[in-house]
């Protein structure tokens, strides 16, 4: 830029950084964890401050720019990056407190979930979030948040008790049971739709080590496991978790290393209660599956090193393209279907998920939230990962061919946090179900011109504002 003179654009009031295309560090800036995601923003405002949001969100309004939010920049969509206009980058507001004696924390708006998580466990606490400690906070939150203690804590969205809102219009709002309750509803499992949600309190709970069994199977034994998993999930203890992913043996600490890149299905088995039962729970399972894991490891770990164990297998700057839904059930024909598709995995990190919610999920009433899916089991991720280097046509092609041959065994919807690469419209209005009208009337009161729309969109219903 030497020799040219740049237009600095001034914000009023606003503390925080405006990065813009000629700034040194945009590209990095721009960068979310998908990087098949490649937009350029005209400006990134890095806030530090609730009146920072309110700051940059009237500017941009008043420039008629349109805004993204971005908190941990991992929607797989990039919903939280777009091109030209400003994206509200909550990351510098990463502050966790945590009220020990309250059991609650406060968790700012930009955290990622291993800052909640390092902060909670220094008390022996814990808030039920996701798996891998790099995803943001806030974006998981809204949209419902599953996770290793879901079946015991319930979702995330379970354990939140207040959000500070920034609303389209600039005013700050709390939302709870007491204040705004229709937003409260809306925002737990509604997305970023409503607002920008620059602080939210969750209930905590005491959490310590949990035992865990890691287990690979070979392909040919993996029906057995599937079928073992479908028979004692529906009624299984509230303390267990058991999930399946299919992918190719990773070079873990434990694999055999002549297995290592073999299509496996990996199923840990995890006890959140007392580990002596739980020792005695999954050996009998294990037992009675009547075939040997090629691979396992088993005993107490730490529940910092259990949130952060997948993160480097999910880390950041692959190539992503993902299918979600939610299994109708896991009978003999579906498990046919995913060992097919499981064995034909393309690439070293790729991975055909299931998972098992009920739990304490089932039993909270289905309209307290936002969130449609608690009469599901086997949400199923079809997950295409790859090296920029790799075959994008061979990765994409895993996919969808693994999407229409699942097709049969989906129930309509998915989980919004998990949205399709390339959703459509329909499937994105699915994804959230019964709950879908309640919800555009909630956005007509709160977003009526939809400001906040780069997100698994809920338009409102009208033009005008009816609050
Ligand atoms: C590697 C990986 C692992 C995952 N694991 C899990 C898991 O275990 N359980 C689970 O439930 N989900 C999981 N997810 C899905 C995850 O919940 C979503 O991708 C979620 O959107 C990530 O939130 P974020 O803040 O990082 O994303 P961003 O890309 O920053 O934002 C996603 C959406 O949320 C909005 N948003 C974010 N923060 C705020 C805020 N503070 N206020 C208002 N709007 C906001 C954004 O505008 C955008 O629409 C995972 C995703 C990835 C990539």
């Amino acid at each position: 830029m030497s020799g040219q003179l740049r237009t600095v654009d001034v914000v009023e009031g606003f503390t925080g950084r405006l990065i813009t295309p000629g700034d040194g560090d945009y590209d990095e800036a721009r960068t979310i964890w998908n990087a098949m995601i490649d937009r350029r923003p005209s400006h990134i405002a890095r806030c530090r401050t609730t009146d920072d949001v309110v700051a940059v969100l009237a500017w941009a309004r008043a420039g008629d720019r349109e805004v993204a939010v971005r908190g941990g920049g991992h929607s797989i969509p990039g919903h939280s990056m777009i091109d030209d206009g400003v994206v509200i980058d909550l990351s510098p507001m990463d502050s966790v407190e945590v009220d020990e004696d309250a059991l609650v924390v406060r968790v700012a708006g930009g955290c990622l979930l291993g800052d909640v998580d390092a902060a909670t466990q220094a008390h022996g606490l814990a808030t039920p979030a996701g798996a891998i400690s790099h995803t943001g906070a806030g974006g998981l939150i809204l949209g419902g948040g599953l996770g290793w203690t879901m079946r015991k804590y319930g979702l995330t969205i379970d354990n939140l008790l207040s959000a500070t809102v920034v609303l389209a219009d600039g005013e700050v709002v709390t939302a709870s049971e007491d204040e705004h309750p229709d937003l409260f509803w809306a925002l737990r499992g509604g997305g970023g739709n409503f607002g920008v949600v620059t602080e939210f309190v969750l209930r905590l709970h005491p959490r310590g080590p949990v035992y865990l069994a890691a287990t690979a199977f070979s392909i040919e034994d993996s029906a057995v496991v599937l079928r073992a998993m479908a028979a004692h999930m529906p009624t299984a203890d509230d303390d267990l978790v058991w999930s399946a992913f299919f992918r190719k043996l990773p070079d873990f600490p434990w694999a055999p290393p002549d297995r290592v890149g073999e299509p496996v299905l990996l199923a840990p088995l995890a006890w959140l209660g007392d580990h002596d039962e739980g020792a005695r729970e999954i050996d009998r399972i294990l037992q009675d599956l009547g075939v040997d894991p090629l691979a396992s490891a088993r005993g107490p770990i730490e529940y910092v090193d259990l949130q952060r164990l997948n993160d480097e297998l999910n880390g950041h700057g692959h190539w992503n393209y993902h299918k979600s839904g939610f299994l109708r059930d896991l009978d003999d024909d579906t498990i046919a279907s995913l060992v097919r598709c499981g064995a034909r995995i393309a690439s070293a990190n790729s991975q055909l998920e299931v998972l098992s919610m009920g739990g304490l999920i089932s039993r909270i009433d289905e309209s307290s939230t936002a969130f449609a899916h608690r009469d599901e089991l086997w949400p199923v991720n079809v997950c295409g990962i790859w090296r920029p280097e790799e075959s994008a046509e061979d990765n994409l092609a895993w996919v969808r061919t693994t999407w229409s041959d699942l097709e049969d065994h989906l129930r309509a919807g998915s989980y919004m946090n998990f949205g399709g690469s390339d959703a459509s419209g329909d499937e994105q209005r699915e994804s959230y179900g019964e709950t879908w009208t309640r919800l555009r009337e909630v956005k007509t009161r709160y977003d009526p011109d939809n400001v906040f729309r780069h997100n698994a969109n809920i338009p409102p219903l009208t033009s005008g504002a009816i609050r």
